[in-house]
């Protein structure tokens, strides 16, 4: 039988945006790229992460960021600081980072003790090492459509929807959440690309109507499943970022059997936005490189 079938008989009628071959497309071609400069220039681009205290989810993600970057050559250097390091001993730890040759790219793994001002710490990033695109530089040259290092959920998200083939010139897109490292950030990337957008919050009147009006839906909201196929247009592709831990295990913020009945095409949770944030990480640090040395690949 084929699968298209099985599909239909489950009552799945959307095509599923596939996080994880995706991830792995993109890891490939930057091994490619790495091995090569390796061999001209003997150049090994390295990314540094900071990881404060032990919030279990912060090291699933640390350790998963380590094996990105082991597979596709790109050095990895893990800060691990004690949960009551101080704020000016985490700012001196960046400053040395921004002044190392071998590191590329800085990450500080959010969240961070409430004694730490997140703030301040991204601030104190030098933009040119800001790998997840949240320096107030980035973010301003992206508001002003200018190039920069683009956030990597954000930048997956582009990515995936660019897999479907569709196009996103002249489309409605809705986006679910108005954070500044997923729902504003993706929002200027779309308007950049032409589409027009709306932007949903806590706050909005009608959110259904509003949202099934969507040819593009981003749902990033943080609340598991809460959007079911009420919100969704017929052939749309929803794109689900959240990530709940739930007593039955990870859930997004879309009810995945509801909507993918109705939906053109859907990302899984997990196995959607997750894995192509990570290979965007890689891939802003190499761009990150390519930009401080002025080589080409
Ligand atoms: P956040 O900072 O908590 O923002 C949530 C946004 O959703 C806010 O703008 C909030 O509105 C809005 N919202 C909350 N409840 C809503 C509702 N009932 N209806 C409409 N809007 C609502 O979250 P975030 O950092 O953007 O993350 C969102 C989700 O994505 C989380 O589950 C997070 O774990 C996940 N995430 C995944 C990845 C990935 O790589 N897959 C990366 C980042 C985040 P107000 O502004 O009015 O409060």
């Amino acid at each position: 039988m084929i699968w298209s079938e099985i599909r239909r008989l489950i009552g799945i009628r959307a095509n599923i945006l596939d996080g994880r071959a995706l991830a792995d497309n993109v890891m490939d071609e930057i091994a490619k790229k790495l091995m090569a400069l390796k061999k001209r220039k003997n150049i090994v681009p390295g990314l540094a992460v900071v990881l404060i205290g032990d919030d279990p989810a912060s090291q699933i993600y640390v350790r998963n960021k380590q094996k990105a970057c082991q597979r596709v050559g790109i050095g990895s250097y893990v800060k691990k600081l004690d949960k009551d390091v101080t704020e000016s001993y985490v700012l001196g730890l960046i400053k040395e980072l921004n002044s190392d040759v071998h590191i590329n790219g800085i990450l500080v793994q959010l969240p961070l003790p409430s004694h730490i001002n997140p703030e301040c710490v991204i601030n104190a990033i030098s933009p040119e090492k800001d790998v997840d695109g949240f320096h107030p530089l980035n973010a301003g040259r992206l508001l002003r459509g200018e190039s920069c290092l683009e956030p990597c959920t954000p930048k997956g998200i582009i990515r995936l929807v660019e897999q479907t083939g569709e196009g996103i010139a002249g489309k409605n897109v809705c986006v679910i959440g108005r954070s500044n490292i997923v729902g504003k950030p993706v929002s200027l990337m779309f308007l950049k690309r032409d589409a027009t957008v709306t932007i949903c919050h806590s706050k909005t009147d009608s959110l259904a109507k509003v949202a099934s009006g969507a040819d593009i839906l981003v749902v990033a909201c943080g609340k598991p499943n809460i959007i079911d196929d009420q919100f969704v247009k017929k052939g749309a592709i929803v794109i689900d970022v959240g990530i709940n831990r739930t007593d039955i295990g990870l859930t997004g913020d879309v009810d995945f059997k509801k909507v993918s009945g109705k939906a053109g095409w859907i990302t899984p949770v997990p196995g959607g936005v997750g894995p192509v944030t990570i290979s965007m990480l890689l891939e802003n640090t190499l761009l990150a490189a390519q930009i401080r040395d002025d080589y080409e690949l």
